[in-house]
């Protein structure tokens, strides 16, 4: 027999830790799936970045995060919200996907799939998606993009050394990565369809980009969209004008974000704000208009992934837990 889980948590991201740390405290049996490892997404943030965010702000569940400067550093990150797993002896079931939720308040089944492809189900009285807002890339949508020259993702600047490289974007990864790649020799071309940096943009880099754009040591293209990529180039359109230019090119980087595709909450009768991408939920409670179904992290911002980070999302698990203690 299949004795139902307190509480199944989706995604093992700092928020999703965070909930589970609540119910570890709570003394839920609890499981959490994470199709990845455990902060499966920062595995894949740039090797070398460091946090906007003090240590202190990115603690959980009362774990000390103690370094020696104020910020962390991506490994960093990545060693304490192991630390935090194993304090609260989290059961975590890494490389296990959920695929799909059925059934209601008091016994959802949840069917998994791990990655030698074997499926299996899960009983759960409730249920929380933490699963991020990492799901795919906002795509260009631009003939060429698939030549396998555009990437939406960068880790470090060295196989860009001595190419030719446009950057699309000006938040913080798309300045980040401008930076490395321009320090480490690539010719780095700036494109974004504003025309400025974005208002995000980590204050003590802002006057680093800035000098270079300045300097045309990164050319930058305001107003500008991609047309199209072509092997050896890219055409780029000038917003107001529709003025086109190429230029030589080797590599585009998309860094304009990703999103979320919360299929399963979908499926489960989980309503959304389509404009905003916001599944309803309640801010106190985190439960969405389906009983027993809660979400948690950067999930409940919708589209605008800016509005949640660790910092606020790591609070919705005491939240969900006080929810459901009042139950
Ligand atoms: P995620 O960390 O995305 O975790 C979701 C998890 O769900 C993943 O591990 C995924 O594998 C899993 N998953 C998804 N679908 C399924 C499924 N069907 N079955 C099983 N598992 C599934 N925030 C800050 O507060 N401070 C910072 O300084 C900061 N710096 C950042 C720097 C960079 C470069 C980036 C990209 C982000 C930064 N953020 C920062 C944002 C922060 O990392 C995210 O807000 C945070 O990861 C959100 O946590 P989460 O737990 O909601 O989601």
């Amino acid at each position: 027999m299949n004795e139902p889980l307190d509480l199944a948590i989706i995604g093992a991201g700092p928020c999703g830790i965070s909930v589970g740390a609540s119910a570890a405290q709570a003394g839920k049996r609890t499981v959490l799936f994470d199709k990845g490892c455990v902060t499966a997404s920062l595995i894949g943030y740039p090797y070398y970045m460091t946090f906007f965010s003090t240590a202190k702000k990115l603690e959980i569940a009362g774990v000390p995060f103690t370094i020696v400067n104020d910020k962390p550093s991506r490994r960093e990150a990545l060693a304490y919200y192991r630390r935090v797993v194993e304090h609260y002896d989290m059961e975590v079931r890494q490389y296990e996907e959920v695929l799909d939720i059925s059934g209601a308040e008091g016994d959802f089944v949840l069917r998994t799939r791990k990655r030698d492809m074997t499926e299996s189900t899960v009983h759960a009285r409730a249920i929380v998606m933490a699963t991020g807002g990492f799901h795919e890339p906002n795509r260009l949508g631009v003939p060429g993009e698939d030549l396998g020259k555009a990437l939406h993702y960068y880790q470090e600047p060295y196989p860009f050394y001595d190419q030719d490289v446009v950057i699309v974007g000006a938040g913080n990864s798309a300045v980040e990565c401008a930076l490395e790649i321009y320090r480490t020799g690539g010719r780095v071309t700036l494109v974004h369809f504003d025309e400025k940096i974005d208002r995000g943009v980590k204050p003590w880099v802002v006057p680093d980009i800035k000098n270079r754009l300045e300097r045309g040591e990164i050319p930058v293209f305001w107003k500008h969209r991609i047309a199209e990529i072509t092997p050896g180039t890219v055409i780029l359109r000038n917003e107001d004008t529709g003025e086109k230019t190429e230029i030589k090119n080797d590599w585009v980087l998309a860094m304009t974000g990703w999103r979320a595709n919360p299929v399963a909450l979908r499926a489960l009768g989980v309503e959304f704000d389509e404009e905003t991408g916001i599944p309803h939920h309640d801010r106190e409670t985190m439960e969405t208009n389906v009983p027993g179904v809660f979400i948690a992290g950067v999930l409940a911002a919708g589209h605008n992934a800016n509005k949640i980070f660790i910092e606020n999302g790591k609070l919705h698990g005491p939240k969900i837990l006080d929810a459901l203690a009042s139950d």
